[in-house]
């Protein structure tokens, strides 16, 4: 990968750091906070928690700490404020946008030990969970009370319940359901002083602004979310899974807008795309017909009438929009497979070459063949390939950027592909990220979708958590002379 070479810089910065910190006693007080053996201060761990799963950002931390509860995050927290340095919440490490890169030095407070669900009432639909808890496990451990934790990230195996919160993460399955702010009913956050408070509440409508609603979605900016209450959704009685391909990508896209016009609205409707259909079908064998330009993968969830139903509907659609074939999933095995060749579609495109750069723009769905196209130009004019994998029920494009980044020059041309990608989304009424969140890599896009008072907006909710700019610094928000003038900050100041 191209990032070894900086991944080895942060290394040696962080030894450099890592004396410097030994010296100030910052290791000592957060070993004194927590056991020794759960603070790391290592070349290596400095490296490998540099990073999270993008592509193009890597930082340097202090040091990266293993809490085992809110009284421990607190702590940890409280060092890191007392000795000046900012810290940075981490689950899994599977974000795509850079957020739990660590910036300036900052104190890297993992999660991933705080993974017990803590209760679980069937009859209200409630679960209480720790941050570091891996979504699909919840959703195994509540599947025998005929419930699901709806919120279905293709990295559900790994990433955690916290980092879906933090970045109102998705997933197939939210194109009925709703993405995971719909899913927080409540949050335990460690805010930025290092004081403890719960956002929301299980009553129905909680007094006073939604705070809760505020802190889904702020990528860690706003504290650490210590415990967490899910709404959990009742299991379908019925599902069918639908395949259907496609000769053409326009044809496919057309299909996702009429099926929803002819009043269906799936449980989930992805598409994969061009070679990400082969490169699937050669990792995954999941029976996906490799001579297809564009395949759609429908589920269909409700009562068994209503499910039937359905399926006529987006059979005859389909029919009339040009697909080659509509295929019902046999059984749960097929159905399984079929889904295990979507949710690795990623990890597929080492297939075609050993990097990849992709984005999370969204756009009206009336709008997909034409920015669909637009990005197939983008990518030929700047000689990448590009293979299309998303949430196409949303109109949340995924288009991954394929490259070798040792081939000199390779990684200009995909930063100008990616500048161009995000451009047509905006300009076609889109949104930066459906899903990723903005964190470091989105962050310059900033200021694309957002006008200078919006962002002022932004940064003064911002303040008004974190006046101090400790948690999680320079994410999110851009800086800019203009921003910040309007926001009351000197230019020099990252709002
Ligand atoms: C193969 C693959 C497929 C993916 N598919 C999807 C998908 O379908 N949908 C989707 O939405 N995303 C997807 N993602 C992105 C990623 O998995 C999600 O954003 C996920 O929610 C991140 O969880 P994490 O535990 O890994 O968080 P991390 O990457 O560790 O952190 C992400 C952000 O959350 C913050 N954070 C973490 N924990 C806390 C906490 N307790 N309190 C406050 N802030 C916190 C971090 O500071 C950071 O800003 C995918 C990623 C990969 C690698």
């Amino acid at each position: 990968m191209w990032h070894s070479s900086s991944a080895a810089g942060a290394a040696a910065a962080g030894q450099g750091c890592h004396d410097a910190l030994v010296a100030a006693g910052v290791l000592e007080d957060l070993m004194t906070a927590l056991a020794p053996a759960r603070v790391r201060a290592g070349g290596h761990d400095l490296a490998l928690f540099g990073r999270d799963a993008s592509t193009i950002t890597a930082g340097v931390a202090s040091a990266v700490c293993f809490p085992e509860s809110a009284a421990e995050v607190q702590a940890c927290v409280r060092v890191a404020r007392r000795h000046g340095l900012p810290f940075v919440a981490r689950g899994s490490g599977t974000g795509l946008a850079g957020g739990a890169v660590p910036q300036d030095g900052a104190v890297v407070i993992v999660t991933t030990r705080m993974d017990r669900v803590l209760s679980v009432d069937p009859d209200a639909g409630v679960a209480w969970v720790e941050p570091g808890v891996l979504n699909l496990d919840l959703t195994r451990l509540v599947a025998p009370h005929g419930l699901r934790f709806a919120p279905d990230p293709s990295s559900q195996q790994a990433c955690t319940i916290g980092g879906n919160v933090a970045n109102n993460s998705g997933g197939p399955h939210c194109l009925s359901e709703g993405v995971t702010s719909a899913h927080v009913l409540a949050v335990e956050v460690v805010l930025p002083d290092g004081e403890l408070a719960v956002l929301g509440g299980l009553d129905p409508e909680p007094g006073g602004y939604d705070l809760r609603g505020a802190f889904v979605g702020s990528e860690g900016t706003f504290g650490i979310a210590t415990r967490i209450a899910v709404r959990l959704v009742l299991l379908p009685p019925s599902v069918a899974t639908l395949l259907l391909d496609f000769t053409t990508l326009a044809a496919a896209a057309e299909t996702v807008s009429a099926v929803i016009a002819a009043g269906v609205l799936p449980g989930a409707m992805e598409m994969l795309a061009g070679r990400m259909i082969g490169a699937v079908e050669a990792y995954v064998g999941a029976g996906f017909p490799v001579d297809a330009e564009a395949l759609l993968l429908v589920e269909l969830e409700g009562l068994p009438a209503g499910v039937a139903t359905a399926t006529e509907i987006v059979e005859q659609v389909g029919g009339t929009h040009g697909a080659r074939t509509v295929r019902v999933a046999a059984d749960a095995v097929e159905r399984a497979l079929w889904w295990k060749g979507r949710k690795s579609a990623f990890g597929a495109v080492a297939r075609i070459a050993p990097n990849y750069y992709l984005h999370d723009t969204v756009v009206p769905r009336r709008k997909l063949v034409e920015v669909l196209g637009q990005i197939e130009q983008i990518a030929a004019e700047h000689d990448l390939i590009v293979c299309n994998v998303f949430h196409a029920g949303d109109g949340n494009l995924h288009p991954l950027l394929v490259f070798d980044a040792r081939v000199p020059g390779t990684l200009d041309r995909v930063h100008a592909a990616g500048e161009a990608i995000v451009r047509a989304s905006l300009a076609a009424g889109g949104v930066l990220s459906g899903e990723h969140g903005i964190g470091l890599e989105k962050r310059d896009f900033m200021a694309w979708q957002f006008d200078a008072d919006d962002l002022a907006a932004q940064a003064r909710l911002r303040s008004a958590f974190d006046p101090d700019r400790v948690a999680n610094p320079r994410k999110v928000l851009p800086r800019g002379a203009g921003c910040a003038d309007l926001a009351g900050l000197p230019p020099d100041v990252w709002i």
